[in-house]
């Protein structure tokens, strides 16, 4: 480690923000954002991360995928590209010109924002700000204006680096992959689910999968596409633990013995129910379901108080207030939209008259269950759940 700093080059620099709230934890969720960092890049051996005093850098370039890459990283406030250099004043200035030369297009005021958390460099911040503040000006003609600046430079002399910066993006906010713990997620192969994951997955989730496959009526098409939707959701964890559960007997039972009209919510009871079981196995203490407030007869208020009421664990509906069209752009924008939309049956469906019930009746829906034996097929659907490990790069 010399005074002068160990880097040199471009790379990019990862704020952390939310993460600063976590107090004792904090050391925990940088190491997870660092191995986040690292998977996110770990395509392009030629760059280096490192985590040093509170910092993330990758080292090698600050190319505009690199930047878009880790723009979408759950648990980065916010992301620069910058510049190392040697801790001396004039290396400092003459970047800190060549930055802000780079970025005139109209401009007339600018700042410099100094830190200097490393006491040994003689300069203070504020010196750094007017001397470093004065080339610019005299090089760019630009005015300083502290609160109303058209551009910023950042310079920062850390303990053992010093780095330049003048353009910041925001990051993808949230917390790193299972920072949270775990969650399962009820994952058909439509538009809403994988947007659930994904959203629960910002806030820290790692997730399994439980998709119901009601095979022959629902294709093996499916499970594929199910598999697919997976793997996307498994880039931001690694991997993905995907049960098939067979669901198609106990289907057919409620079918041949309970009123069409219901079947929606006796199947969702029954996902309910499957799920938790396999959710506790896998020590998930909550599932997640990509159900939105009045989307299908199965989503009113009434039959989702209904459906609620088979579970013991908390349900996580991170969609419930979405409008379609923004689920929509959301799942355009995590790349899995072009997957679910790939045609296939539905399983919730299958059996069911046009109009279903949309004010399912709990006491009513408890006597019907009461009525004959389906319990016995649900384990069996339990005990046949075939896992898959989905990673995110196919083999
Ligand atoms: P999605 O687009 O996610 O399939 P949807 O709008 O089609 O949702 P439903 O089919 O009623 O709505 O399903 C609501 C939620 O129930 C889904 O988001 C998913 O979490 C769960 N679900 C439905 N069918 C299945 C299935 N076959 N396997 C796993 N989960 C399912
Ligand atoms: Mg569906």
């Amino acid at each position: 480690m010399t005074i002068s700093g160990k880097y040199r080059g471009v790379g990019v620099v990862l704020r952390f923000g939310e993460l600063f709230l976590k107090g004792k934890n904090r050391h925990l969720f940088e190491k997870a954002l660092e191995r986040d960092v690292r998977r996110a890049v770990a395509h392009r051996p030629e760059l280096d991360v490192r985590r040093e005093h509170g910092r993330i850098f990758v080292l090698g370039a600050d190319d505009a995928n690199l930047l878009a890459e880790l723009g979408a990283v759950f648990g980065i406030s916010s992301l620069s590209p910058i510049r190392f250099c040697a801790k001396e004043l004039d290396e400092i200035s003459s970047i800190a010109v060549e930055m802000a030369k780079a970025q005139l297009d109209g401009a007339k005021t600018f700042r410099i924002s100094a830190r200097r958390s490393d006491k040994r460099f003689r300069w203070t911040s504020a010196d750094l700000g007017r001397l470093v503040g004065a080339e610019v000006a005299r090089e760019t003609g630009l005015n300083v204006d502290l609160e109303a600046f058209d551009l910023n430079v950042g310079i920062e002399i850390g303990p053992d680096w010093t780095f330049l910066w003048s353009t910041q993006r925001r990051g993808a906010g949230g917390l790193p992959a299972g920072t949270s713990g775990r969650a399962a997620l009820l994952l058909s192969g439509g538009i809403d689910s994988p947007v659930a994951g994904h959203l629960m997955q910002k806030r820290g989730l790692h997730l399994s999968g439980i998709y119901f496959h009601a095979f022959p009526y629902t294709g093996d098409g499916v499970k594929a596409k199910v598999v697919e939707l997976a793997r996307i959701l498994a880039r931001r964890q690694g991997e993905l633990l995907l049960h098939v559960v067979p669901f198609t007997a106990l289907q057919e039972c409620f079918r041949d013995n309970a009123p069409s009209k219901c079947l929606v919510v006796l199947y969702r009871r029954a996902m309910i129910r499957i799920a938790q079981q396999l959710a506790k196995r896998d020590d998930s203490p909550a599932l997640i379901t990509g159900e939105s407030l009045g989307q299908v007869a199965s989503q009113t208020v009434t039959n989702l108080s209904v459906i609620q009421e088979a579970a013991e664990l908390p349900i996580f509906r991170p969609l419930i207030g979405f409008d379609k069209a923004e689920t929509v752009a959301l799942a355009e924008s995590i790349g899995t939209y072009q997957t679910s939309i790939l045609p296939h049956d539905d399983c919730c469906s299958l059996f069911v008259p046009k109009h279903p019930e949309t004010k399912a009746h709990l006491p009513s829906i408890r006597s019907i269950e009461a009525k004959f034996e389906w319990q016995p097929l649900l384990q069996t659907a339990v005990e046949q759940t075939e896992r898959i490990v989905v990673s995110s790069v196919k083999e």
